[in-house]
């Protein structure tokens, strides 16, 4: 899931907020549900962003109460209490006073005003919105979040659901900022399409390169010495690398390309030219350090034209 580690560095503008697609809309719809489920068990729940991601969605959310899975199913439970409601997902525009003033009572990601317990990853959020731009909420029954949309008509528009797993996140991704709690899940139109894409999933694990790559004995992974991802070919894998080298090859040839060999290494320029390295500086390799030994170098260095110089002296005395 590329997504998922990565928090919403940019807000998303209304523009991007219109091309969410019907199952997003409906899987951030989910996420409000589960921020209304956890309300009901762990009242001072602090919530922050709960946005849809590649394969369902997420709600950063601060509580005394660490959620594991165990949690999940009773959380679960208040989740279908609130899809069996049918909750409309009503709009409402206010000023950012109105917004501020709410937040600060702690009414905004709750089920009701919290006194004491402001809203204040909300209060923050509400900093980030533009002068100009309208500030909504969003409110299914007693839940009421800040929070621009869109969503579907109703709470009973989510068909089927699941939790998945917690992780934790720094918010807004900063490790100076406080350490969240990230509970996921994913949903579905309905039960079939989320049976399906579980199935999905076991069967990918079932497929796992690596694990059949292990079991076939066609190459073998050395973190410790080697390094993760960079597999070794053992010989029944290498005859597959080759066969699959030579039918490239082939296929190249009848289609009339010639080959061409290049480095596999580069100077930063071309990375910069190619534009690999402003966007994927974090997953490329680090730079080379062309002179990492340089002093001793310099010593071994300095060492040898000593004893030059103590040579040509000798040869100079045996010479003369
Ligand atoms: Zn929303």
């Amino acid at each position: 899931m590329p997504d998922d580690n990565q928090q919403p560095k940019d807000r998303k503008t209304l523009d991007d907020r219109a091309k969410m697609s019907e199952l997003e809309r409906l899987r951030h719809s989910c996420a409000h549900v589960m921020a209304t489920a956890i309300l009901r068990l762990w009242p001072d729940a602090q919530f922050a962003y709960g946005p849809p991601v590649e394969n369902g969605f997420y709600y950063d959310l601060e509580c005394a109460h660490r959620i594991t899975p165990e949690d999940f199913p009773a959380i679960e439970a208040e989740m279908k209490k609130e899809i069996k409601a049918n909750h409309v997902f009503e709009r409402i525009v206010v000023t950012r006073e109105q917004a501020i003033a709410d937040a600060q009572s702690g009414r905004l990601g709750g089920l009701a005003e919290r006194p004491g317990n402001a809203s204040k990853f909300k209060l923050d959020l509400l900093t980030q919105i533009p002068d100009g731009e309208p500030i909504s909420y969003f409110k299914n029954g007693d839940f009421l979040d800040l929070c621009a949309g869109p969503h579907v008509m109703r709470t009973g528009n989510i068909g089927a659901f699941k939790l998945t797993t917690v992780a934790s996140a720094y918010y807004k991704g900063d490790e100076k900022n406080p350490q969240l709690q990230r509970i996921y899940g994913t949903a579905f139109k309905n039960k079939t399409a989320l049976d399906e894409y579980f199935k999905m999933l076991e069967e990918a694990k079932r497929r796992d390169h690596r694990k059949i790559g292990k079991e076939m004995g066609l190459f073998a992974i050395d973190t410790e010495f080697v390094g993760p991802g960079m597999p070794l070919w053992l010989p029944k894998g290498t005859v597959l690398v080759e066969e699959l080298e030579k039918l490239a090859k082939e296929t190249e040839f009848a289609a009339g390309y010639v080959r061409v060999r290049t480095p596999h290494l580069a100077r930063e320029k071309m990375y910069k030219t190619s534009g690999h390295l402003p966007y994927y500086a974090e997953s490329m390799f680090p730079k080379m350090e062309m002179d990492e030994h340089r002093a001793d170098r310099q010593k071994i260095e300095a060492r040898i034209a000593e004893l030059e110089k103590q040579l040509s002296n000798y040869e100079k005395k045996i010479g003369g």
